[in-house]
């Protein structure tokens, strides 16, 4: 183990104060502790928000230039720590090396300098008409994050609160602490002034809660499910504060009749496959042309089989474990319900690979109606569920045919196709024959899968607040 990863204090004011009351983390690959978080309490949040708001008379007062450079210089203290970060993610949750390095550290690292450019070229304030429209920071952000991308979701929140001039108090999800720990050392490293970012992690009903119910926070950044999500909007509501929730989803990857099967089902394949599976954005429903199903099922079958599941030390691994025993259980019985109802096991299945590590093989199920609960569901694991569709109007329809609209994706050999199936999609993004992330967009959900936007200029957005001045 690690001995810096015994982390025992909240931060509060800049300093880290000693908990009496600790938890452990353990590591999905091989269920050993790998470190421990302090446990926060309810007097910590309270001094948490205390602190944020005095910070906040003060960096809510900087220019967008100062803040571009605590930006900058945690972008260089990131970099620098990058192989920790990595090493912290794979520990704690079970991320292969290479998945690690690029989807949860590069992405975080590169969504911190993301916000540093746009601070920088940030107009201080617009005009319309007689109109001066001030952009104000709306004060204290309570961020409370997920496991599944942990880094990323707290840069994309912290990031665009500091941009925006506004100041945090930051709750991890309980089983993935470490790495904010190195975020939060990093500011410090950064020269943040005091009280700017303030951390207390600890139980959600406990931690969470207390910030999301505390007055003096302003607005709240919530990530994870949409049962949670829920519950922080009705007591956000209640105050009248705002809360922008990124919750869960359960999206399409539509297969157009003229579109290269083979590449779309591979990249639909790896893309639901993702970090085990546990991607918000996760393209978990395939819908393929009906008289081309059979074909589909089988080469999504025969790219499953063939990703390599294992140590995610080693850089050959594509999928490691899922985070937790608990999940592991919930994901197998999901699978093997769908199977007692009739659905075709068409690769992988819940036997266990080895006895140490919370390990699932990629899953394809084939032969689902869509409204079996296996089609309709977030697993939030490595189950692809191939559903067929009887052209683009149907196509959209069975894509529409859900509670959540995260993302989702079309394949098409022909762009202006592609860009009026995607336009009729209710979801939040659709990439285009496997297009790039781009950090710069808005990303958040339509219907369950939440409210607002995060990433980009309109991620600012969501932590400021306007002062419309008439001259
Ligand atoms: P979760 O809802 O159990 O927990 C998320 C966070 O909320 C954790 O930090 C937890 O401690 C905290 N929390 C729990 N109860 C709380 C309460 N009553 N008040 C305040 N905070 C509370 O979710 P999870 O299991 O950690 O994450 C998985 C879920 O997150 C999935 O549903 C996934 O789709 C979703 N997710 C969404 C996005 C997105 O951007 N839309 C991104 C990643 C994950």
């Amino acid at each position: 183990m690690t001995t810096s990863w015994i982390r025992d204090a909240v931060l509060i004011d800049n300093e880290w104060r000693r908990c009496p009351t600790v938890s452990d983390v353990y590591n999905p690959a091989t269920e050993e502790v790998v470190g421990s978080a302090a446990t926060a309490s309810i007097a910590d949040v309270d001094a948490a928000v205390r602190s944020a708001r005095n910070a906040g008379k003060d960096w809510g007062r900087t220019d967008t230039g100062t803040r571009a450079d605590l930006l900058d210089a945690l972008h260089a203290q990131l970099v620098s720590g990058r192989d920790r970060l990595v090493a912290a993610t794979v520990a704690e949750v079970g991320a292969p090396v290479t998945v690690a390095e690029a989807s949860h550290v590069d992405l975080a690292i590169e969504i911190i300098a993301s916000f540093a450019d746009i601070a920088r070229r940030m107009p201080a304030h617009d005009t319309i008409g007689n109109s001066t429209i001030l952009r104000r920071p709306a004060g204290v952000v309570g961020c409370i994050t997920p496991w599944n991308y942990p880094l990323y979701q707290l840069a994309a929140k912290v990031g665009a609160a500091l941009a925006a001039g506004c100041t945090t108090v930051v709750k991890p999800a309980e089983l993935t602490p470490l790495s904010t720990y190195l975020f939060c050392d990093a500011l410090l490293e950064a020269g943040m002034a005091s009280g700017v970012v303030n951390l207390v992690p600890g139980r959600g009903s406990v931690v969470g809660a207390a910030i999301v119910e505390h007055p003096g926070v302003d607005v709240v950044s919530f990530t994870g499910s949409t049962t949670v999500g829920r519950q922080v909007g009705r007591v956000a509501g209640e105050q009248l504060k705002r809360a922008c929730l990124e919750l869960g989803g359960k999206s399409a990857s539509v297969v157009l009749d003229d579109a290269d099967l083979s590449s779309a089902v591979v990249g639909s394949v790896e893309a639901a496959m993702l970090n085990s599976g546990q991607t918000c954005s996760a393209w978990t429903r395939l819908l393929v042309p009906r008289q081309r199903y059979a074909e589909a099922v089988e080469m999504a079958a025969a790219h499953s089989e063939a990703m390599t599941v294992g140590d995610p030390l080693d850089r050959n691994t594509q999928l490691g474990p899922v985070i937790s025993g608990q999940q592991r259980a919930a994901i197998a019985d999901s699978v093997e319900r769908a199977l007692a109802r009739g659905a075709r096991l068409a690769a992988g299945g819940t036997q266990t690979i080895s006895d140490r590590g919370h390990y699932l093989r990629p899953t394809v199920l084939a032969d689902v109606d869509r409204a079996d609960p296996v089609a309709r569901e977030e697993i939030f694991g490595p189950v692809l569920v191939v559903l067929p569709h009887d052209g683009d109007d149907d196509a959209i329809e069975t894509a529409n045919d859900s509670e959540y609209g995260l993302a989702g994706a079309v394949w098409s050999a022909d762009r202006d196709r592609a860009l009026a199936v995607a336009g009729r999609m209710d979801t939040g993004q659709v990439d285009v024959n496997g297009a790039d992330f781009n950090p710069l967009a808005p990303f958040g959900g339509w219907k369950n899968s939440g409210l607002g936007r995060e990433l980009g200029r309109v991620g600012i957005d969501e932590y400021t607040e306007l002062t419309a001045v008439q001259l």
